[in-house]
């Protein structure tokens, strides 16, 4: 059933790379939580395997698969904005790679499955409230069309981990948790960074080559500028999964060079947050005391990781080639633009192009900063809004965000500026505007107090609302019964109001 390769393509490459970790890794069990779609879709498994003692061992990292070698990955970084040296897979083990029925390869990875050589003075493990935001978030970010890593089960350890969640001394007993997480590879800006870093030039070179074969088929491996197509390629899709991020309010809050795949792909999910109430400043990490990685900053600390992988790639390239990449990174901000305003265009039903398009987004965000109103439902409710209702300013009590948007005196004005450009649309009508709408504006996203809620009932082994979120986040974009009933729709709840999320994890 599995076809688990033992080793990233040729071990005679790579075994120097990675650093070969034989341990049982884990100890006692008390329950799981599969992924239907991961297991059916990518693994190729009967969902009915979840129930298996086998598959609960395997996905705990009690039992390896025939054949596995598992590893740990060594990579370095820039945390915070300075060189923060090695680092590596301190509390990840790659168990293997799966190719599966449409021919994808997928890494098969355990977080939090226990010490590895790069653990530093870490305990290698994971605590349950982390992992089922990084479960049900990474999932979520899949179905809103966002690219991420994707997680397969969430298993539940009779282990007490010790963590002062706060960082105020505060030390707790939590539990542990694993998860399986998957992804077409989990190579970093950091992969390369600690070549380049400690001079290792020669397995610079092999592994770029790799990830290229691997992961870029349209760049051929004979081509003299081969690192610079790539990098090309890295900035260009970077660029757009931020603006994507944006797209959604999604912060990551911690974007630090090790954090970023170099397949633009979101991993590493900590201290994340969905944006409530719109604004730029918002940073999900209490820990970020200089907000360096607040939503607002996002697009510029991709080009600040970007001019890292870069850094990286310098020796590598010749002086003609370090000047063409340097000039495709300087084409980055528009890149970024250019998404970030088809997808907000495309948030408010926009067909073609207009003169005055970034004035009527920019306008209604400087709106929704001022009253605070919900990034997420405003966009929703303008998709459910007739225009006949926005035009006699008629907005109904179920409204709750545009509420609190109209109750500032430029709304009208910004309505009318709306409702004309909805005029020059091509071929439209206002229902199939707001179907359009519908399609891009989720009705749903994984705020705080949602994971919150769900991680306190874990922490009691209830499960329910892990499984409500898993379920309703894989249709955000749907009109979901029990998704209202919960309020997943509804101005977040009082008793939410102050919570908060670190690094400690
Ligand atoms: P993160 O902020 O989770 O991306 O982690 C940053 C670095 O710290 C990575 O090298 C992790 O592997 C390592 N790390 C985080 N938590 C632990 C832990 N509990 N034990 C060992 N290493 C850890
Ligand atoms: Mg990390």
């Amino acid at each position: 059933m599995w076809n688990v390769l033992a080793s990233l393509g040729d071990p005679g490459i790579l075994d120097w790379y990675l650093m070969w970790v034989r341990r049982p890794l884990l100890g006692p069990i008390a329950g799981s939580t599969p992924l239907m779609e991961v297991l059916e879709d990518i693994l190729d498994l009967d969902f009915r395997v979840s129930e298996t003692d086998d598959f609960i061992r395997l996905v705990s990292g009690e039992r390896i698969v025939f054949g596995s070698i598992p590893l740990a990955h060594r990579y370095g970084g820039h945390q915070f904005g300075m060189w923060a040296g090695q680092l590596g897979d301190g509390r990840a083990h790659l168990i293997g790679i799966y190719m599966n029925r449409q021919g994808e390869k997928w890494e098969l990875q355990l977080k939090g499955s226990g010490k590895t050589p790069y653990s530093r003075s870490g305990d290698g493990r994971a605590v349950l409230r982390s992992s089922v935001r990084e479960f049900l978030c990474s999932e979520a970010m899949h179905s809103l069309g966002i690219p991420t890593s994707r997680a397969a089960s969430l298993v539940v350890s009779d282990d007490e981990v010790w963590r002062d969640q706060f960082y105020n001394g505060n030390v707790v007993k939590e539990r542990g948790a694993i998860v399986l997480r998957v992804a077409k590879s989990w190579f970093r800006i950091g992969s390369l960074e600690i070549l380049a870093h400690y001079g290792e030039l020669d397995l610079l070179r092999t592994l770029l080559d790799f990830i290229i074969q691997e992961h870029f088929p349209s760049v051929k491996a004979t081509e003299p500028n081969r690192y610079v197509e790539f990098f090309s390629m890295v900035v260009s899709k970077t660029a757009q999964l931020i603006a994507l991020w944006m797209s959604v309010g999604f912060a990551h809050g911690v974007c630090n060079t090790d954090n970023f795949s170099l397949l633009s792909i979101t991993i590493d999910y900590g201290p994340f947050g969905f944006m409530e109430a719109y604004n730029p400043d918002f940073v999900p990490n209490t820990s970020d005391d200089e907000r360096r990685y607040k939503i607002g900053n996002q697009a510029n600390i991709g080009m600040f990781n970007l001019n890292k992988l870069l850094q990286a790639l310098n020796p590598l390239l010749d002086p003609r080639q370090k000047k063409l990449a340097a000039q495709i990174l300087e084409g980055y901000p528009v890149l970024y633009y250019t998404r970030f305003r088809d997808l907000f265009k495309a948030k408010l039903g926009l067909l073609g192009e207009r003169k005055g398009d970034d004035d009527l987004i920019a306008f209604l965000l400087h709106l929704m900063e001022k009253t605070e109103a919900d990034f997420t439902m405003t966009f929703r409710q303008l998709s459910e809004i007739t225009q006949s209702q926005l035009e006699e300013l008629n907005i109904p009590q179920q409204f709750w965000a545009l509420k609190m948007i109209s109750e500032h005196q430029l709304f009208p004005a910004w309505v009318s500026q709306y409702l004309l450009r909805l005029k020059s649309n091509m071929n439209d009508s206002d229902s199939e505007r707001r179907k359009r709408m519908a399609t891009v504006n989720p009705r749903y996203v994984l705020k705080n107090w949602m994971a919150e809620s769900a991680v306190r009932k874990a922490e009691r082994n209830d499960f329910s609302e892990v499984r409500l979120l898993q379920h309703v986040l894989q249709h955000p974009f749907q009109k979901h019964s029990a998704a209202e009933k919960a309020g997943y729709a509804s101005p977040t709840p009082s008793w939410a109001e102050d919570l908060r999320v670190s690094c400690s994890s």
